[in-house]
């Protein structure tokens, strides 16, 4: 059973934010913004290229509700979602990470010389 699998599961504890039969949100052991909630699926999906349309629909209906939970509606957020080795996704579960609670910066994403090497 895979890591977000054992927290769906109790079987390792969570600070949770919120449930319904099919998704879970939970705060970020290591937040990077003031607000760093992870959003998954409770059945098994290994990435987000994986999902299909009728499940991504009620994620998208409950990512909102997590948002609107932690105050973040009006003055907005960043959903993440490291999809695969090159995306840098390290837990391979499904999860959006919900970022918010400040200002957020848009950093650069590549090494610099991976930048000169491609179309960046
Ligand atoms: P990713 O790199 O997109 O796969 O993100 C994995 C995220 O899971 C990271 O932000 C970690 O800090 C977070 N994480 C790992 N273990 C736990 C845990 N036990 N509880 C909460 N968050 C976790």
């Amino acid at each position: 059973m895979c890591l977000f699998c054992k927290i769906v599961d109790n079987q390792i504890p969570s600070n949770k934010v919120l449930e319904d039969d099919n998704f879970l949100a939970f705060h970020d052991i290591s937040p990077k913004a003031p607000i760093h909630v992870l959003v998954v699926p409770k059945k098994h999906i290994e990435k987000f290229h994986d999902i299909d349309a009728k499940d991504m629909g009620l994620m998208s209906q409950f990512i909102q509700k997590v948002a609107t939970k932690m105050g973040l509606e009006k003055n907005g957020y960043r959903l993440i979602v490291n999809n695969g080795p090159d995306g840098g996704q390290e837990v391979m579960h499904l999860h959006f990470h919900l970022l918010g609670g400040a200002k957020l910066n848009w950093p650069h994403f590549v090494n610099p010389e991976d930048r000169a090497k491609k179309f960046l």
